[in-house]
């Protein structure tokens, strides 16, 4: 996870970072950070929590100049702490660099341990870093040229914003895990990893980046390269079921569009006799739409979600049943009493909340609750980006679809299938990656780094 966006010669620039984040907090909540230019130095804040919190009128006064790029986190590598917080700034021989990162390098940890045996001093845990040190010793004389040599000596998903006094580069890696798009504001470039941050900041959507594809911004205009091979296409089609926001555009394709159209497939494929169809918010909101207009039954947001949960609450001393999920989710009675449901979700990961939900509908009244999810069961962890529990935590990894139906106590249980969610998003199975489905990783782990990775998982447990 994580979002970054980058603005290049505007008088607001940090102000429109601090608007481009905001709009992509949903990427990433645990910090948020904005390093800007002005007069060739580079200025940086970086704050743990939300942005809205960590950055005020003054901390944004504070950073000065018309080019900016900002970053807000959710770790899937590296520790929750200060540290860690992004965009890193750093001064090498060439002067200043910053660098946003969304995605996961799968050889960091290598090359890391080939850095530090060679004399490398890490500040944080990222796999961002890794980058940093890589261009920092590369005998290139311009930055990009030593961008573009450091990246093509890692593999995996990267999404990346640099800032340097005078320059915005934007990178998308040669597979395009992750999403990143070029928009204009007031004759002004800026990119940023989904359209919805252009919406509030009043830019215009231009064009996604190609896979492969490196943007340099200076006061000349936008100038593209393509500096690595072709590579096969792998863009994250978990983006499309659960990870975008429904207004944003994303590899092409509209967001609300493609879970809409998933709800559909997931009807056709696993038809319910139900009295009315009720998402799990936020997520499943647009996939049981397209299901409830798919089957003609109502839809109606039987569950509702509080949007202000925090990181802490206290619970009652005295036992409330399903607390933990009450806190987050509650059904309203009178959609429920004595109907038959069908119940829709993005994705089944654990099965525990799920089951937690089931039992919410019934206690509602529910007196059928048949479960419909818009993605195929997840039998494999991520590495490239997105935070998913280790393999054994994952229920469709070790049990069947009759299990996983039993466990969480529903009446029925469909996934939709592989072929239905790449009909929705409008691509082919080669083009996309769908490795947490079907356990085939497009980017191979290094041999090293998967015995660290089952190490880490067995700690993890
Ligand atoms: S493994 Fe799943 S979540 Fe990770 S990049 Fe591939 S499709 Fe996306």
């Amino acid at each position: 996870m994580c979002g970054i966006v980058g603005i290049f010669g505007h008088p607001e620039a940090a102000n429109l970072a601090y608007l481009g984040l905001y709009a992509l907090q949903h990427r990433g909540q645990e910090s948020g950070g904005i390093v800007t230019e002005s007069g060739r130095s580079l200025h940086r804040r970086a704050k743990m929590g939300l942005v809205a919190d960590g950055f005020d009128r003054k901390i944004l006064k504070d950073l000065p100049g018309e080019c900016a790029i900002g970053h807000v986190r959710y770790s899937t590598s590296g520790d929750t702490n200060p540290a860690n917080a992004q965009p890193f700034l750093l001064q090498h021989h060439r002067g200043p660099i910053a660098v946003a990162h969304n995605g996961n390098l799968v050889d960091a940890a290598v090359v890391r341990a080939d850095l530090e045996a060679d004399g490398s001093i890490f500040q944080t845990t990222t796999d961002t870093e890794t980058i940093l040190h890589l261009v920092a010793r590369s005998k290139a004389a311009d930055v990009a040229d030593a961008i573009t040599e450091s990246l093509g000596q890692l593999h995996g998903a990267f999404s990346l914003v640099f800032l340097v006094p005078g320059r915005l580069i934007a990178v998308r890696d040669p597979m395009g895990f992750r999403p990143l798009s070029l928009g204009k504001v007031d004759g002004t470039w800026v990119v940023a990893s989904e359209s919805c941050a252009f919406d509030l900041i009043g830019a215009e959507y231009v064009r996604d980046l190609e896979r492969g594809e490196m943007v340099v911004i200076d006061v000349a205009g936008v100038h593209s390269f393509r500096p690595w091979g072709p590579e096969r296409p792998a863009r994250c089609l978990f983006e499309h079921v659960y990870l975008a926001r429904p207004d944003s555009k994303l590899f092409g394709h509209s967001v609300q569009r493609v879970r809409k159209r998933m709800g559909a497939e997931l009807w056709e494929e696993h038809p319910a006799d139900v009295d009315v169809v009720i998402p799990v918010p936020d997520s499943g909101v647009y996939a049981g739409m397209g299901y409830a207009n798919a089957s003609g039954r109502p839809f109606e947001m039987g569950l509702v979600r509080n949007h202000y949960v925090g990181r802490t609450f206290i619970e009652p001393t005295q036992q409330i049943r399903n607390f933990g999920v009450r806190v987050k989710l509650n059904p309203v009675r009178e959609l429920m009493r004595g109907r038959r449901i069908a119940l829709i979700d993005d994705s089944l990961v654990r099965g525990t909340t799920s089951k937690k939900i089931v039992q919410l509908c019934r206690e509602a009244g529910a007196t059928e609750v048949h479960v419909r999810i818009s993605c195929p069961p997840t039998v494999a962890p991520c590495y490239y980006g997105i935070d998913t529990p280790v393999r054994d935590e994952l229920i469709a990894a070790n049990k069947s679809v009759h299990e996983i139906r039993d466990f969480i106590g529903a009446d029925s249980l469909g996934y939709l299938s592989l072929d239905g969610m790449t009909r929705a998003a409008e691509t082919k199975e080669d083009e996309v990656c769908t490795a947490c489905w079907t356990d085939k990783y497009p980017v191979a782990l290094p041999p090293a780094q998967s015995e660290q990775l089952r190490l880490f998982e067995k700690t993890k447990r």
